[in-house]
């Protein structure tokens, strides 16, 4: 897919993000039962969070939330294929879907990131998370200065560390 036309970046869609659910739950989630309607989108440029994911209290419907700013190709695709599957981990635990609950919490133990190694992933972790000590804050600076009041008081510099614990709060 090309990222850019006459010069303007294209910035992903719902449509691409759907297909990429489908894509990896297809190749590293078959084995996890789609129990009830799952639907990913874009949605609101969170500064600590990259995507998340929740359910109806009916649980009839399964709600995946993606950062809006994962929409832009500066990204890299390998930042929003982890971010969805970070979160179908989720759903295969029980967190957000109606399947039965294996952990306490969510995060316990690092239950994801083993999860992520168990189905083949683990190899992009590494480069998800650089990514997101080394370019994050920047990126989410650069992109929100589009959308900030005039009035806006000036960002305190944020360490490294601070700045990737921050993103991490997926
Ligand atoms: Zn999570």
């Amino acid at each position: 897919m090309s990222s850019e036309r006459n010069g303007v970046a294209v910035l992903r869609t719902n449509h691409w993000l759907t297909a990429l659910l489908d894509r990896i739950w297809n190749d590293h989630f078959w084995d996890v039962a789609r129990v009830n309607e799952v639907t990913i989108e874009f949605s609101r440029h969170w500064k600590t969070r990259l995507g998340l994911i929740r359910m109806t209290e009916s649980q009839a419907r399964t709600y995946i939330a993606i950062n809006g700013l994962l929409r832009h190709p500066e990204v890299p695709e390998f930042v929003v294929s982890l971010t969805t599957a970070h979160e179908l981990c989720h759903y295969a635990h029980g967190f957000g879907s109606p399947l039965p609950r294996r952990y306490h919490h969510p995060h316990a133990g690092n239950v994801v990131g083993k999860e992520l190694e168990r189905r083949g992933l683990g190899h992009l972790i590494e480069a998800y998370e650089n990514w997101i000590a080394e370019c994050w804050h920047d990126f989410y600076e650069s992109q929100v200065q589009h959308f900030a009041l005039p009035q806006r008081p000036p960002t305190v510099a944020r360490s490294r560390a601070a700045a990737a614990a921050a993103a991490s709060l997926r």
